[in-house]
């Protein structure tokens, strides 16, 4: 006989998985579904492997300066087994946590893949056979994979995509990274630091293109001064692989270049897990790879919600879960509001690192808005030279005529700690006044933000 729940998940990433806590947490009876592995891509793919493996290359870059400190640290060398080893024993910590979550919170667990079967019927493939669960209320939240070219198609040995570029089979002395978004920036930071001679081919006109033209320039500036090599408008048209040898054809200022290296990584973006899921038979409407949802993440078909990777851009873990949380009150009968996509915080844990929340300067200058500007650089920041991290800068915009914050960008060291400062003062509507009274305390870098708030009003003192 069919199981029967209020509310079925499918799919145990930081959408899922969080939604079927808070469901249960609401008194909902949850099963969630996972065909892999609970935590999603985030957990064993995505956020927290590569931050694991970023931290190595960062404790790496500094024992190199250790000399600047006072400290001596010889046959500095690493180990990239191990350093795999310890981001696959991250991975798999986290991962297991969210079985604990779930026994404590009472969520049945289905191992398999689901599908829709009807209105308020979902089949399972596990090991055993095939069952069938019916629900009230269904999430779907199967996520992403990334994005392939064709031509450029990972083959695991010498052009990865993230999940090979985590265990890689080599060190690559030459590296191509095909994209400059966050994915990218963070493989072709950390093999960078390891010793690659890394090259970054970006399509549009500057790296990092999502984030304000200022914060790309500088981050861009660093990068080149690390040893990196950044092309900007330019394709990568096809990969021939001979060998071990594969010879990128780039296309760049109206020529294309050819050029030789021993690893590529495609990070050219992700496609929704859409497939397979009997979305058309549902009546679900899909816009490319993902499924089109109104603001609180409702299909249009009754019953039926899509969060996260799934549901588009951004794809954000955060904004997954987020949606998650939502989508839970929502069903359990509360009343949340639904999420304002312009305080979603992006951050990439390059080195220097990024963040950024709202406008930048060009959007908020193409919306017509008479805006205020403030910067403050790393260098007149007592904690910045303390740490002997003098490079970075904080911008933030503000709404003229109303003092609202409009947008803040980061780039230099801990600025992903630091941005959620001004991801509060967004959703509390805080304006420049309430940021400019605050007391922040010294020595921090979070000074800078108050400083960077004062600038836009002239008022900076450091600097
Ligand atoms: C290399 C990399 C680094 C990243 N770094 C960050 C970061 O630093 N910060 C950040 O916010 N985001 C980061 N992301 C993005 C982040 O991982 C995603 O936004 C997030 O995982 C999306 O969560 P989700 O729950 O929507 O989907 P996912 O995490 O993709 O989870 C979906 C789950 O559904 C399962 N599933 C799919 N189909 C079915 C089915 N039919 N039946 C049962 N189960 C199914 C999948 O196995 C998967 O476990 C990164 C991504 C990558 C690839």
């Amino acid at each position: 006989m069919a199981q029967n729940f209020d509310l079925v998940v499918i799919g145990a990433g930081p959408g899922g998985y969080v939604a079927a806590i808070r469901g249960a947490q609401l008194g909902l009876k949850v099963a969630c579904i996972e065909r892999e592995h609970l935590g999603g891509i985030c957990l064993n793919w995505g956020c927290i492997p590569t931050k694991a493996m970023l931290r190595s290359a960062e404790v790496y870059h500094l024992m190199h300066r250790a000399k600047e400190f006072g400290l001596k640290a010889d046959s500095i060398g690493y180990d990239l087994d191990a350093v795999v080893k310890r981001s696959r024993g991250v991975a798999k910590q986290l991962s297991g946590g969210i079985g604990h979550l779930f026994k404590k919170n009472k969520v049945t667990v289905i191992m398999g893949e689901a599908k829709l079967a009807g209105k308020g019927r979902v089949t399972v493939k596990t090991d055993k056979g095939t069952e069938e669960i019916t629900a009230k209320s269904i999430v779907l939240a199967t996520g992403a994979r990334a994005r392939e070219l064709p031509g450029l198609e990972p083959d695991g040995k010498l052009v990865w995509n993230y999940k090979h570029a985590l265990v890689p089979p080599h060190m690559p002395k030459k590296l191509l990274v095909i994209g400059s978004g966050a994915i990218g920036i963070e493989f072709a930071s950390f093999f960078n630091t390891l010793g690659a001679k890394t090259t970054v081919v970006e399509v549009m006109d500057r790296v990092l293109p999502v984030e304000d033209a200022e914060i790309s320039a500088f981050a861009k500036k660093q990068f080149v001064k690390q040893g990196m090599t950044i092309m900007e408008k330019a394709a990568v048209k096809k990969l021939d692989r001979k060998g071990d040898i594969v010879t990128a054809h780039i296309e760049v200022g109206g020529k294309t270049e050819t050029h030789d290296f021993d690893t590529v990584i495609s990070a050219v973006g992700i496609v929704g897990n859409t497939e397979g899921l009997g979305l058309e038979e549902a009546g679900i409407k899909v816009d490319r790879t993902h499924v089109i949802t109104d603001e609180y993440c409702r299909t249009g078909v009754e019953g039926v919600y899509a969060i996260g990777d799934l549901a588009g851009a951004p794809w954000l873990a955060h904004k997954a879960s987020h949606e998650g949380v939502m989508v839970a009150e929502l069903i359990a009968g509360g009343h949340p509001h639904a999420i304002k996509p312009g305080s979603i915080a992006g951050c990439t844990y390059c080195h220097p690192q990024i963040a950024s929340v709202g406008l930048t300067e060009a959007k908020a200058k193409e919306q017509g808005l008479d805006i205020k500007v403030g910067r403050f650089p790393f260098m007149g920041n007592g904690k910045a030279i303390a740490l002997g991290e003098p490079e970075g800068m904080i911008k933030t915009i503000f709404d003229a005529k109303t003092g609202e914050l409009l947008g803040a960008h980061m780039v230099g060291a801990e600025v992903t700690e630091l941005i959620q400062g001004y991801v509060i003062g967004r959703q509390l509507e805080t304006t420049e006044q309430d940021l400019m009274e605050t007391v922040f305390p010294h020595p921090t870098l979070s000074e800078m933000m108050h400083e960077s708030v004062l600038d836009a009003y002239g008022r900076a003192i450091h600097f």
